[in-house]
Parts: C-alpha cells; structure tokens; sequence
C-alpha cells in the first residue's frame, strides 16, 4: 500500500480537462459522471472542513494470469473479491488508526462510491503521474492498482506532485484495439472496452466494435500490459485478491459454455458480477455471433 496526502483544495488544473471531455461526450452512456461536476473538483464540497485528502493505493497485480491464451479474458483487477468491501474495510482500520493517535478526526472514506477524481489527487499527492492510458503510474511498482481516499478536517503536511515520465513512448496508444486513447492522455470512455463490458447496459453491444474486443469480456488490461513501467509490478499479497481456483483454469470451451450456477461459484463475491450472468454472456457471444 501507498499513501500520499493533498491540501482539500478546488483542482484548478482538472477544470478545463473534465469540462471538455465531459462536452465531447466521452462518457458515452455513463450519466453519473455528468453529475456533481462541482464536487468532483472541490473536496470542500463533499466533507465539511475538509483539510487534506489522503490518497492511498493497493496493489492488486496477480502471480498468475489466465491459462487458455485462447480463452475470453477478465481484467486483473477483477480476479479477486470485490475491492469496494476489501478496501472500506481497511479504511475503516486506518481511520480507526487516526482516531487512536490523534484523537476526534472527521473525514470521509471513499473507494469508487462518490463524485473524487481519485487519479488526480493520487498525482497531486506524489503517488505517481497519470499516463497517457490516463492510468495513475507509480514509478517503482507501475499501474495495477486501486485507488482510494481518506478527506479528512485535518491539516496534514501535502507531498509534492511528481513529474511525468512517458516521455516519448506511445505503446498504449498504439495498442488499443479500439483507438479509444484519442490523443495523449486522453481516454475516449465510449470507445473503451472497458466502458463496451462493464459499463455499457444495452442488450447488445454495438456492431462497430466486433472483431475489435481482443477477446476481453469484463474490462481490459492492453494500455497497461504494454506500458513499460509495468515491468515492475510485483505480485499482491493480499489474499482476498487472489482469484478463485476454478477461474484461470476455464478454457475457451468453458467460457462459452458458461451456465449461470458456475458464474455464481465464480463471482458471488466478485466486481464480475456487476456485469450480472446476462451481461457477462453478452460478452462472451460477442466474440463470435
Ligand atoms: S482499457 Fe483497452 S480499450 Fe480501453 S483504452 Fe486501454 S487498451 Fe484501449
Ligand atoms: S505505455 Fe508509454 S505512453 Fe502509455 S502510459 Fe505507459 S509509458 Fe506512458
């Protein structure tokens, strides 16, 4: 785990980013991030005498990935238990943690649940830089992890932001089978297979992307399996990350084959199932009707 800490300020440097992404409609169907435009830039808005934002990242990269090279693949994030219940839980131990060394606290515990821009306060608070694939980096352990925060009403002493250092580079650019990453670091969210997966509720998914999934079912890891720096990302050893034993043995025959009891087994307490049995189906047929 890392921990980086901001000053609960208005992020004046998002303002015109979100505003344009937001206007060219890049969220495709996502209307949520339409919302809150205010609070998702000022953290005063979501936490009264908010102070500092304490950023914090967990690594989730696997030892192992998926067998059958051939098989529909899971982004790596979604190996294991649903991070949202791992990562309140320990939030709520670190919280409990201030409480106990610093006494009465307010504050806020956020993991995906509300309106924060959590990759740019990661940055602002010296975790890494995001990337033209719009992941945060960290320049030791690279980008497969989550984020999370803690705004609180107490004044802590920020760390800096850190320097970009894709350089040159344009792998994840290059790579993405759907042209989603426009320009450099810009994310076009209706075009990405992620959003196609997981986020995007239609009975079928649109025509013009077939042929283009790369075989992903549930998210894609391609931006980050290129990028360099993620030559140094080391293996979790947090066991609720760790996938179900039956889940990268499935072959391509299995994941075609798929009956709603076996996604069950898999993901009852897995983020696949947000996608539910029909959604994740969906995917699969796909990548061949
Ligand atoms: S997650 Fe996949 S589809 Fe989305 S931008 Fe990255 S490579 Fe492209
Ligand atoms: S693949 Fe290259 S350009 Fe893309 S985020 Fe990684 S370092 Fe940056």
């Amino acid at each position: 785990m890392f921990c980086g800490i901001s000053k609960a300020d208005f992020l004046k440097d998002e303002v015109g980013r979100l505003e344009t992404w937001l206007k060219n409609n890049r969220h495709g169907k996502m209307d949520y991030m339409a919302n809150h435009f205010d609070k998702r830039l000022d953290p005063r808005l979501l936490v009264d005498d908010a102070k500092s934002v304490v950023s914090l990242l967990l690594n989730y990269f696997p030892e192992e990935t998926q067998k059958d090279t051939e098989a529909p693949k899971l982004s790596k994030y979604a190996y294991g238990q649903d991070y949202h219940f791992i990562i309140k839980d320990k939030l709520k131990e670190l919280f409990q943690f201030i409480h106990e060394e610093i006494g009465e606290v307010g504050g806020r515990m956020f993991v995906d649940s509300a309106p924060v821009l959590d990759k740019a306060w990661a940055k602002k608070s010296g975790l890494g830089w995001i990337g033209k694939n719009s992941n945060l980096i960290h320049p030791k352990h690279g980008s497969f992890f989550f984020i999370a925060e803690l705004i609180l009403d107490l004044e802590l002493t920020p760390d800096g932001p850190m320097k970009d250092y894709c350089g040159t580079c344009t792998a994840c650019i290059d790579e993405c089978p759907t042209n989603a990453i426009i320009e450099p670091y810009v994310v076009d969210g209706s075009k990405c297979i992620s959003y196609l997966t997981i986020e995007l509720k239609d009975e079928l998914l649109p025509p013009e992307f077939k042929g283009k999934m790369d075989n992903w079912v549930f998210g894609c890891d391609i931006c980050q399996d290129v990028c360099p720096w993620n030559r140094f990302s080391k293996p979790t050893n947090i066991a609720a990350f760790q996938p179900h034993e039956n889940l990268l043995r499935m072959s391509k025959v299995d994941w075609h084959d798929l009956t709603e009891e076996v996604f069950q087994e898999l993901f009852r307490k897995g983020a696949v199932k947000r996608t539910k049995f029909k959604g994740l189906t969906r995917n699969v047929k796909f990548l061949t009707n």
